[in-house]
């Protein structure tokens, strides 16, 4: 479980996220939703140990996290502007997190084609990822951050370059393979849409403030705010 104790960001005078709460149970789906500058990304960066908070404390099951560097934090992550392995193929970025933790090769590749699968990939493993298109290799950087199967795992739009009618079956499956790998999930998303397929629960931030958060037909039938109300796109 992932807990935030009044956790604070600041950029020179600016104050990016403003003592923020938040707890996330295991297994639960999380998705933030917001304006932009409203801080989603500077959330998971302090919760990634990319950023250390000025002030507050993460916990992950209960230990807090200051001074624990990224990769001992067993969370993972992906980023929209993801960053893969140019001389591995397909395959190989894919198994690396997996092998790097001594999965069997076997047990690896059958999880690599398991995933690959999942995002519309199927058969891609020897493909080299340079010749992929955005939306490949956003696939690609997806089925990577799935592979270790990491005790949280968080997504910063993690579907942002991908067509619409992909994003809708995605959402869908990716919710079930969450379900059923019991992956806890902390996602950033543009798309209301999105977040309220996705989610059990989402947070709506302003201004580096949660103004609400809340099952999505909670908040859907019942914001908490003018604020939310109108990100939601109610009028009055
Ligand atoms: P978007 O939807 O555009 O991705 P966001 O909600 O993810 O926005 P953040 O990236 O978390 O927003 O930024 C929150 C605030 O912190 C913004 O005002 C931004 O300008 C500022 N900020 C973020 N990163 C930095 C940085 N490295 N240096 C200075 N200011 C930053
Ligand atoms: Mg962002």
């Amino acid at each position: 479980s992932l807990r935030l104790e009044a956790v604070t960001v600041r950029f020179g005078d600016r104050t990016a996220l403003d003592a923020v709460d938040l707890d996330v149970a295991e297994h639960e789906i999380v998705c933030v939703l917001g304006p932009s500058g409203s801080g989603k990304s500077t959330l998971l960066r302090a919760v990634a140990g990319l950023r250390e908070p000025d002030a507050g404390r993460v916990l992950l099951d209960g230990r807090d996290q200051r001074g624990v560097a990224p990769h001992r934090r067993g969370v993972g992550l992906m980023f929209q502007d993801h960053q893969l392995f140019p001389t591995r193929d397909v395959g190989g970025n894919v198994a690396f997190g997996p092998r790097m933790r001594g999965t069997p090769r076997e047990e690896a590749e059958k999880r690599v084609a398991e995933l690959l699968d999942l995002v519309g990939l199927p058969g891609a493993q020897r493909r080299p990822v340079t010749a992929l298109s955005g939306g490949e290799q956003q696939r690609v950087a997806l089925a990577r951050a799935l592979a270790p199967r990491p005790r949280l795992l968080m997504l910063d739009e993690p579907l942002g370059q991908l067509d619409r009618s992909l994003r809708e079956r995605l959402v869908v499956e990716l919710r079930q393979l969450f379900r059923s790998l019991g992956t806890t999930v902390l996602a950033v998303t543009h798309d209301q849409g999105e977040a309220f397929a996705l989610a059990d629960r989402v947070v709506v931030m302003d201004r580096g403030r949660i103004a609400q958060t809340g099952s999505p037909v909670e908040v859907w039938l019942r914001p908490a705010s003018e604020f939310v109300a109108r990100f939601l796109g109610f009028t009055n």
